[in-house]
């Protein structure tokens, strides 16, 4: 080989996939030397505009429903003759209840009436989980929704964590979930779920949250104050390095039947789908999609160029229209709430008097 024509032969080689990304002509990766069509794609972004607006609607619905319960909380706390009924919803934000509570019905069929709503939204996420990956945490979450909306506030300055850093920071929600694993599902037997579930501390666990909230200490406004500011600067700070509900759902999401397909003979490795990836995951050189960080967003098989080159298969790989997915999460959702009230398992079987007389007390009441 003649020495001197090397670089410049490098060079081209090298610069071919660059080429390819700039200028639309592709190498053909079968490595025959050919140029493959580019197809040209409608990037009106759709679906992103439909998970803002799904996004949108639930965290409104959670702010109603916050507000209602606030509503309620000074109404047992005789700060207002006015009553209002306590919105069930507000159980989603009472993990751990919803837990012990499923390990209960697991042991003994009974559904729980203390906080029997957060059983029914903790039975909804996994089941989307296991059916259309990370689907809740994608399109319902007004955590993830408000991450999401941080994210694009700080799109200019978003940072990638450097590795050393993020691999370890990566782990944090699997430990997390790993130790309410082993104190609800190894250390807790049935009798001391049971006391758990049906003591005081429990009942009055929402009110417990509200005032936390009302009145924050310094640490928790630091806390807050934090995690809102670094979000705006690492992307989806929250949901990928601490939420330990994400990291349940992501372990149920890798038996999803759903999954990303990419079609390497078809794929020009722009990197928009990696680009675009809320959960940073490398689709440009993958051909199957299993990931339990996937949130089922469906953005990078929406703005990869290439027609058939990403798709949305089912376990058969039976292609499926990437709208199914909102279609099927909020479906499935509605389906589980509709189900719930209508055979009595999403209002708690507690009367608002009682409730009125455990809040007024609630500072009294230790941990069980
Ligand atoms: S799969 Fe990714 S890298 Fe390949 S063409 Fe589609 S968007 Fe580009
Ligand atoms: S792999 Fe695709 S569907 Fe999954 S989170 Fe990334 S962009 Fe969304």
């Amino acid at each position: 080989m003649d020495q001197g024509n090397a670089p410049p032969i490098i060079l081209l080689f090298l610069s071919r996939g660059w080429i390819a990304r700039k200028s639309g002509i592709a190498a053909d990766p079968s490595g025959k030397d050919k140029k493959m069509k580019i197809d040209k794609i409608d990037h009106s972004r759709k679906i992103s505009r439909i998970r803002a607006i799904i996004q949108v609607g639930f965290t409104l619905f959670c702010l109603q429903a916050g507000y209602r319960f606030y509503h309620f909380y000074l109404w047992t706390q005789d700060r207002s003759e006015i009553f209002s009924s306590r919105p069930p919803s507000v159980e989603a934000f009472l993990p751990i209840s919803a837990l012990l509570a499923l390990k209960r019905l697991v042991l003994t069929g009974l559904w729980d009436r203390v906080h029997p709503a957060g059983l029914t939204i903790l039975l909804a996420a996994l089941v989307i989980a296991w059916l259309l990956r990370k689907g809740f945490c994608g399109w319902i979450c007004p955590v993830g929704a408000v991450s999401n909306l941080l994210e694009k506030l700080g799109k200019s300055i978003s940072i990638r964590l450097p590795k050393p850093i993020e691999y370890p920071l990566l782990g944090l929600k699997y430990l997390l979930l790993a130790f309410f694993v082993y104190i609800i599902f190894l250390k807790m037997d049935l009798p001391s779920i049971d006391a758990f579930i049906h003591s005081p501390y429990n009942m009055v666990a929402d009110a417990k949250m509200l005032e936390f909230f009302l009145q924050p200490s310094s640490l928790t406004l630091g806390v807050i104050g934090f995690l809102f500011l670094i979000s705006i600067a690492v992307r989806n700070f929250w949901c990928r390095y601490l939420c330990p509900y994400g990291a349940l759902l992501g372990l149920l999401a890798i038996f999803s039947p759903l999954q990303v397909r990419r079609k390497a003979s078809r794929c020009i490795d722009c990197r928009k789908c990696d680009k675009i990836c809320p959960a940073f995951l490398k689709i440009s050189n993958a051909s199957t999609l299993r990931h339990p960080e996937c949130i089922g967003c469906m953005e990078c098989i929406e703005v990869c160029p290439q027609k058939d080159c990403l798709t949305l298969e089912t376990g058969s790989w039976r292609k499926l229209p990437i709208h199914a997915v909102p279609l099927a999460v909020v479906g499935l959702f509605a389906l589980f709430y509709l189900a719930a009230v209508l055979t009595g398992n999403w209002d708690t079987s507690i009367p608002p008097e009682m409730l009125k007389r455990l809040y007024q007390s609630g500072s009294t009441f230790a941990h069980p």
